[in-house]
């Protein structure tokens, strides 16, 4: 559907007449990708990061955080387990930890698409022949939020990071033929409802296939410890406003939404959603893996984990993908 940002500007606002877009977009959802919501095993797999993002618990300066780094038979051995649990998709995440180098990262890459699984990368910003490397190795998605587009604010919050060279990542991204996730945070600093509207119409422009949007929750060992964060309704409409944008794309119910509130995944899930990645890290590592506070399930199995919100989705009429869910179209 096209909008222009003053009309996006305006349902972001627009806290009285929400649910009516909440509706909206849970129609839409249904009409372009069904009512199959899809599973995606998260594996955490390191939190060392060389960058210090004023928003993220991992960042570079937090002293404080315990690090750890998953061994390559770890991490393999992780994503066997959560294919044998059914999951059709594995999505590795990490801080930006150069130890994985290209011939690790391929060779953990080539043995997790033994077990018949997309691979998704969310491992930050690497080199062009980098991304070649892993796509070829066989990875299939590549997540990588923009996280804002406003420039200025984005300088702020990424020291040392430049804008610029983030999007050229994205474009090398999608050139090389993966599918492309990104994303960005609401309720940042100084983050305006226009800016959101313009972020919104960047990732349309863009032409992601998946977009992930989370509410900005402030982590005590940061900068932005006393800032307010983001609100999940803020955080909701912003969801339903892009699946309106991109009809057909998948779009994550976050987990920063269910840290909000404890059905927050759920309401995602009726606004516009159409994914959930339930966390397959071993606990030990995943409760160190704290890019915000309050983070859910760290005292449960990862089997639990996929059968308790295997069991929401279901009470909510929908049912669990069979495949590996990538964007049709
Ligand atoms: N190093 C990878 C993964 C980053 S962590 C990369 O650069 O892509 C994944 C996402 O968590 C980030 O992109 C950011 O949008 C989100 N995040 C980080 N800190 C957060 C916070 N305090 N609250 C909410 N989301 C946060």
């Amino acid at each position: 559907m096209p909008l222009t940002k003053g009309e996006i500007a305006a349902l972001l606002k627009d806290e009285e007449h929400q649910q009516t877009l909440f509706d909206k977009a849970d129609l839409v959802r249904k009409q372009y990708v069904g009512d199959e919501v899809h599973l995606r095993g998260l594996i955490e797999f390191s939190n060392i990061c060389r960058n210090n993002c004023l928003y993220c618990g991992i960042r570079r300066g937090n002293a404080k955080a315990c690090r750890y780094r998953m061994s390559e038979e770890e991490i393999i051995e992780t994503a066997r387990r959560a294919a044998n649990l059914g999951f059709k998709t594995i999505v590795m995440q990490s801080g930006e930890d150069m130890y994985y180098d290209t011939n690790r990262m391929c060779r953990i890459i080539e043995a997790i698409k033994k077990f018949d699984v997309a691979v998704t990368l969310s491992i930050g910003e690497r080199t062009y022949a980098e991304y070649k490397a892993f796509r070829t190795a066989g990875a299939d998605r590549y997540l990588m939020r923009i996280e804002t587009t406003d420039k200025e604010l984005y300088h702020k919050l990424d020291p040392d990071m430049s804008w610029q060279h983030r999007y050229e990542c994205l474009l090398a991204i999608k050139e090389l033929g993966y599918e492309l996730g990104s994303g960005i945070m609401v309720g940042l600093p100084e983050q305006s409802v226009e800016s959101i509207a313009e972020d919104l119409l960047f990732l349309k422009d863009l032409g992601v296939d998946m977009a992930g949007i989370g509410p900005f929750i402030p982590h005590p060992e940061t900068p932005l410890a006393k800032e307010k964060g983001g609100t999940l309704n803020l955080a909701l409409r912003t969801m339903a406003v892009m699946r309106l944008l991109l009809p057909d794309i998948n779009i994550p119910a976050t987990t920063a939404m269910e840290s909000l509130a404890p059905d927050g995944r759920l309401q995602a899930l009726k606004a516009g959603a159409n994914v959930v990645m339930p966390n397959v890290t071993d606990r030990e590592y995943c409760k160190l893996y704290e890019l915000y506070p309050n983070k859910i399930c760290m005292n449960d199995t990862p089997a639990h984990c996929k059968s308790c919100i295997g069991l929401k989705i279901l009470s909510i009429g929908r049912t669990i993908g069979s495949g590996q869910g990538g964007h049709q179209y």
